[in-house]
């Protein structure tokens, strides 16, 4: 039996009280009886509001970051433990926005990824091209270069790890990349991930870049796309619902 697709969103730095409850409740109300795994990578501060979450097993509790320490006089940060405590199931590191505004290196991106692990949360390892390196034939080299680093840092337990192919010119431009192209990249971070572990057919990779309800279908029934990392369309419950559903056919 195949393994269940994972749909997680990723509100970025989006929502207020009102509106996180509001979406979360429509999401929870319409996706009742979804057969794959659903999450909401939330903004830091409202780990606290939505530990609802904690005792609805239908939809997880993400975060967008993680402090690449363990503790200390790190002033802004939040740890993994923290991130724990607080009921998190999934946490995003390497996002191209943290790596492209913030200077993330492919080694602080696997250390922030040893260290989630470390307690028990599953990475949503992010890697992606830009538009250049693409252009100029590089997709595959800048990908592989990405989940190396990864792999060289968490080899041992590489197979729990989630991927996310995110092409850098597909994020937040409604410029969705085609399935072909999706699942060519995603077709070599499995062999990469196959010669690392053995076990890849357990690695969830998602596809990320403007995946919407009209795009979702199709990018789905990808044979390596296990799944998708919703940004935009996650903040409207009717759109996250719909890619949900089409998570749901595509493993059927
Ligand atoms: C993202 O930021 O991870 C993302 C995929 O965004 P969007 O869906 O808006 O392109």
């Amino acid at each position: 039996m195949s393994k269940k697709k994972l749909i997680a969103g990723n509100w970025k730095m989006n929502g207020s009280i009102a509106a996180n409850d509001a979406l979360v409740r429509a999401v929870i109300a319409g996706m009742a009886g979804a057969d794959c795994t659903v999450a909401v990578c939330v903004p830091a501060p409202y780990l606290a509001q939505l530990q609802i979450l904690r005792h609805c097993c239908a939809l997880l509790l993400g975060a967008q970051d993680v402090s690449q320490h363990e503790q200390g006089a790190y002033t802004g940060e939040v740890s993994a433990a923290m991130l724990k405590e607080f009921g998190v199931r999934f946490c995003i590191v390497g996002h191209s926005e943290r790596r492209q505004h913030h200077g993330e290196a492919d080694a602080v991106v696997a250390d922030k990824a040893r260290l989630v692990l470390a307690h028990g949360i599953t990475p949503i390892v992010c890697v992606g091209e830009t538009l250049a390196e693409r252009q100029a034939g590089r997709t595959g080299e800048v990908v592989k270069r990405q989940l190396a680093a990864v792999i060289h840092t968490n080899g041992h337990c590489i197979s729990e790890i989630a991927v996310a192919y995110e092409p850098v010119w597909a994020i937040g431009t409604g410029q969705t990349a085609t399935p072909e192209q999706a699942q060519q990249v995603h077709a070599l971070l499995r062999a990469q991930l196959q010669a690392a572990s053995g076990h890849a057919d357990r690695v969830n990779i998602l596809y990320g870049g403007s995946m919407n309800a009209a795009t979702a279908a199709s990018l789905l029934v990808q044979p390596d796309i296990d799944g998708g990392l919703i940004g935009g369309a996650s903040l409207k419950a009717q759109d996250f619902l719909q890619i949900i559903g089409a998570a749901q056919t595509a493993r059927a």
